[in-house]
């Protein structure tokens, strides 16, 4: 059996909690890659595993994830991750939410939990009984937190931008041909900022009436699922689906500029290159969807007001520029520059 610490996820992670608590059937994992800048910070994830290691692994990945686009959003804080091991029918009852916070508790605020795949701000209220390391709890009208979706999107707009000047010297996106995959929380938002801004959008959902309405309200067109990853555009915006760019995917890109906000993009470690290599130019996904971790983190640090939390969010093209300025520099790619750059602010460059 391969050790845990053998896992290439591992990397020195800081701490791995496992509990059970058998009188609710919750089964977790909290772990905790990095304190060097601050508390461990992130969501946890309710989601049923059929191989328990593969729970574990998910837990450091994203954990590692959380340190890396915390550290390069210069937020005060370290990257975590909690992983709940549902059953196969997913029962989630208010004792296990109960138990969860009580073993969120006990790291002493090491790590700090908020809302991911499965959990929802009412499960967090519940988790928050039992601890204060919680954010992403529903906020009053005017304060700062809530959803962080239009945080998120207005960030990957800012960083669209900021790629389009430098991929194709352009100030503005207006003429230019956005394809966006998604038609969600980031992805509408994105796409309405970019249609105000002149833009015209090829847009694709799964869910068609999600499309459909989102296309109507930018007047775009919606393009089938499979088509959107090979059109001919300026812009691919992923804002669905991890792992989407994988060697196949990449050698099929019509396309000069990938920047969008869904998560992990790049199915494999040698894909940042394959995409360099292409002469495409890529925003990392971490550092271009920080915009929600920033909203978060400020609702939890109580640190800024709603201008501030903007002007945080206005760093963003800021980093990507310094990314694509490093990998212009050096060659590197920037998914590869962007890693280092996170390695070196959490102290293990
Ligand atoms: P969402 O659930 O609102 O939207 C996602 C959309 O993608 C849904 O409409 C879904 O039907 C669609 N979709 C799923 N599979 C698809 C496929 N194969 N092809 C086309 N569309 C598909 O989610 P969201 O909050 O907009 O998040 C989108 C992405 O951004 C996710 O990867 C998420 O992890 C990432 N992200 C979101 C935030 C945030 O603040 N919401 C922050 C950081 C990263």
């Amino acid at each position: 059996m391969q050790s845990p610490w053998e896992y290439p996820d591992f990397d020195d992670h800081e701490i791995v909690h496992f509990v059970t608590d058998r009188e609710t059937g919750l089964k977790v994992v909290i772990a905790v890659h990095s304190t060097h800048l601050g508390p461990g910070a992130g969501g946890v994830r309710f989601w049923h595993y059929a191989d328990p290691g593969e729970a574990v692994r998910d837990a450091l990945r994203l954990s590692r994830g959380m340190s890396f686009k915390n550290a390069m959003a210069g937020l005060p804080l370290g990257g975590g991750k909690a992983v709940i091991l549902a059953d196969d029918v997913r029962t989630k009852t208010p004792e296990m939410l109960a138990a969860y916070g009580r073993a969120v508790e006990r790291l002493c605020g090491a790590y700090v939990t908020a809302e991911d795949v499965g959990v929802t701000v009412a499960d967090l209220s519940a988790v928050s009984k039992q601890t204060k390391f919680v954010a992403g709890l529903p906020v009053g009208e005017g304060e700062v937190g809530g959803d962080p979706g239009p945080h998120t999107s207005y960030g990957v707009f800012l960083g669209i931008k900021a790629a389009v000047k430098r991929a194709l010297g352009k100030e503005s996106l207006n003429g230019l041909h956005l394809a966006i995959q998604g038609a969600g929380s980031v992805a509408g938002g994105v796409a309405r900022r970019a249609a105000e801004e002149g833009a015209r959008i090829s847009l694709t959902d799964i869910d068609r009436a999600r499309a459909d309405k989102l296309a109507a309200e930018v007047d775009g067109t919606v393009v089938a699922p499979d088509e959107i990853m090979t059109l001919a555009a300026d812009v691919l915006s992923p804002n669905a689906l991890g792992a989407i760019l994988t060697a196949e995917a990449i050698a099929a890109l019509n396309v000069p500029v990938v920047a969008g906000g869904a998560n992990n993009q790049l199915a494999a470690p040698g894909d940042g290159q394959r995409i360099h290599e292409r002469g495409i130019l890529y925003a990392p996904d971490y550092v271009i969807n920080a915009g929600g971790i920033i909203n978060v983190s400020s609702e939890y640090l109580r640190d800024a007001d709603a201008a501030g939390v903007k002007a945080r969010i206005e760093q963003i093209p800021v980093r990507l520029e310094q990314i694509w300025a490093e990998s212009a520099a050096t060659g590197r790619n920037p998914a590869e520059v962007a890693d280092s750059m996170a390695m070196r602010l959490i102290g293990r460059g």
